[in-house]
């Protein structure tokens, strides 16, 4: 596999327990699916599926597939990062220093979830049931 920014070959590294591809010139790192929701502990690769929508092609080629340009989109709606995605695999490209803003997004998306799951067992002991939230 070649690097879609630099061209370069990919080396495979593993990363605990997944195999990751890894562009030593340019320091860009490709996930295939669901490896990087793996390695964010994240319920999905992309935490809020209609970042799709805003989705805009490049012109870098999919390390995977022939002749597939990925996209370019937000991560999350409510920070700046965009990361780059095949349409068709769904694997996904990080260039250098995102992968950082990535762990910190989905370490948000974490704390936000157990404050959730906190509160609602508060308020579960008082009495309370909060629908759709598993205590
Ligand atoms: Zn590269
Ligand atoms: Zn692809």
């Amino acid at each position: 596999m070649n690097c879609p920014k630099c061209h370069g070959a990919l080396h495979e590294m593993e990363i605990e327990g997944v195999k990751v591809d890894f562009c030593s010139p340019c320091k860009g790192i490709w996930f295939d699916k669901d490896e990087m929701a793996f390695m964010a502990e994240l319920p999905a690769d992309l935490p809020e599926a209609d970042v799709q929508q805003s989705a805009v092609a490049t012109d870098f080629d999919c390390p995977c597939c022939k002749n597939v340009k990925l996209q370019s989109m937000k991560f999350v709606k409510a920070e700046d990062l965009l990361i780059d995605r095949c349409p068709a695999c769904q694997g996904i490209w990080l260039d250098q220093g995102e992968l950082p803003k990535v762990e910190k997004i989905a370490a948000h998306i974490g704390d936000a979830k157990s404050k959730i799951l906190f509160v609602s067992k508060q308020l579960g002991k008082r009495g309370y049931q909060i629908l759709g939230v598993q205590a």
